[in-house]
């Protein structure tokens, strides 16, 4: 029987997928493993060229964007951003909103100045500051769009007058987003998009080529861009798995599709945590994640008989984070309703049980 996988990364990816993927590990083309092959062969090369070009159709990128397949995870885009676009003399501005900006904030501040903009820091990370000023001389200016671990989630970018950076690792393809107003987007590919092992980014290429330091040829941009991802041996078999996961993606209404799927989710688990007695949510209300749903028992003494039961419902991944603690159910896009369903019984089973 298959579990119902609430972890946050690496995280659940559609059954269909999981199908092809272990085929395709053992024959794909000339009697040979997918994984085999080389990364210079002309089904590798198809393999590359389709998923860039399935990105570009689902998210809409304008032609002055390249699509890149890096490695790393996106914890190596902390610095190759600064490395790449930050002058040592120019000041970058960053919105703390949790563990993974604080983490890109320490990387940025080894290449030029941080201004950090604003932070939810003081309540534990449960909002997303809203009213700071943008300073008009930042290069840009730093952005978590969803926060896996404390379940907050930047649900409008309004029209910042800087040029904005976002990484998306957890929440990339669940929505529609307008890539013309970011210079650079990642995410590690781990939590929405594929297995672990691939980063995606996407960069407006006018951008690069402006500091005046030497970038290390793997760490630069323009190395990736000019080889098409290939400069040296890509990730294959996890870009194949996004590939894969891309044309599942496209089959199923694309990313306008993923919306509606991930906020009819989104509404039954959190109509179920503000409606039990036993739960409350962490995050507040406004800012609440459609892809990390994090709460918790009011008696945390009960804590232990939740995930036993959980366990028994095959409900797998729903401890959360140490730093917030209680539950954390991430609902991805692979994440069926009907899993949400399972989850959302066993929370009003448990009322009967212990309200
Ligand atoms: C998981 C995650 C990361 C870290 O990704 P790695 O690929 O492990 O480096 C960074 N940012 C966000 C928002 C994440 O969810």
């Amino acid at each position: 029987m298959k579990s119902h996988n609430f972890y946050a990364g690496p995280a659940i990816l559609p059954q269909e997928v999981l199908v092809e993927a272990s085929s395709s590990a053992l024959r794909y083309e000339d009697g040979l493993s997918i994984m085999e092959m080389s990364h210079r062969s002309k089904p590798l090369a198809a393999v590359f060229e389709e998923a860039e070009r399935l990105i570009g159709e689902l998210l809409d990128v304008p032609d002055d964007y390249k699509v890149l397949f890096l490695t790393g995870g996106a914890s190596s885009q902390f610095y190759m951003v600064p490395m790449n676009i930050l002058g040592a003399n120019q000041t970058a501005g960053y919105v703390d909103t949790g563990a993974w900006s604080t983490k890109a904030i320490k990387e940025a501040k080894m290449f030029g100045n941080v201004n950090v903009l604003a932070s939810s820091k003081d309540a534990n990370f449960n909002y997303i500051p809203k009213d700071y000023e943008v300073p008009s001389d930042i290069r840009y200016l730093h952005l978590t769009s969803n926060n896996t671990i404390f379940g907050t989630q930047i649900q409008d970018f309004g029209n910042p007058s800087a040029r904005l950076v976002c990484d998306m690792s957890s929440d990339i393809f669940s929505r529609r987003i307008d890539v013309s107003k970011f210079d650079i987007i990642y995410a590690g590919a781990q939590k929405n998009l594929g297995p672990s092992g691939v980063t995606l980014c996407i960069v407006k290429k006018d951008i690069l080529g402006k500091v005046e330091r030497t970038i290390p040829t793997m760490l630069n941009y323009e190395t990736h861009i000019g080889k098409d991802s290939m400069f040296n041996t890509p990730p294959t078999f996890p870009v194949y798995v996004c590939l894969l996961t891309l044309r599942w993606l496209v089959k199923n209404g694309g990313v306008a599709g993923m919306e509606k799927r991930n906020q009819a989710k989104a509404d039954l688990l959190y109509g179920e945590i503000d409606r039990n007695p036993l739960f409350k949510g962490t995050a507040v209300a406004e800012d609440r994640s459609k892809m990390n749903v994090c709460f918790e028992l009011i008696d945390d003494s009960k804590n232990e008989a939740f995930l036993a039961a959980a366990a028994e419902a095959n409900c797998i991944g729903l401890k959360g984070h140490r730093s917030v603690g209680g539950f954390r159910a991430s609902i991805y896009n692979a994440l069926d309703i009907e899993s949400v369903q399972v989850l959302v019984n066993l929370m009003q089973n448990f009322e009967k049980k212990h309200g």
